[in-house]
């Protein structure tokens, strides 16, 4: 197995998981661009957006549900956040197991760079 998140998941490399169920983790991100700075992950490998199928449509739900979750237990409910997920080379996706970037705790520039 060579995917990344398919290694943490599997418990094979170490990570901060801050949640977790049947269906995904939520980990702490190794290079914080934020004070609030997590990576949810589902269980499932799957590359990035263009590989969801009909039967991930709940899965997708339950991510988000479960990020503004984590973000409003740590108080960034009020001053705001932002879930996204990178799809191939010009939005810099790096690892290719499908990963959602919850961040926050500062101002966040709109349109992103
Ligand atoms: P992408 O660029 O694919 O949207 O996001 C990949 C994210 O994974 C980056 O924010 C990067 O900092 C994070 N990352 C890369 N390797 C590791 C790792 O080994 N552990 C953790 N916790 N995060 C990682
Ligand atoms: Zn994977």
């Amino acid at each position: 197995m060579s995917c990344l998140f398919c290694k943490i998941i599997a418990g094979e490399i170490p990570a901060k998981t801050v949640f977790q169920d049947q269906y995904l983790l939520a980990i702490e991100d190794i290079n914080p661009a934020a004070p609030l700075h997590l990576l949810l992950i589902p269980r499932k490998h799957i590359a990035h957006t263009l590989d969801l199928l009909p039967e991930d449509d709940l899965l997708i739900g339950h991510l988000f549900r479960v990020a503004a979750g984590l973000a409003k237990e740590r108080g960034y409910d009020e001053s705001g956040f932002r879930i996204v997920t990178n799809t191939n080379a010009d939005a810099g996706q790096s690892v290719f197991h499908i990963h959602f970037h919850l961040i926050g705790g500062r101002h966040l520039l709109w349109p992103p760079g």
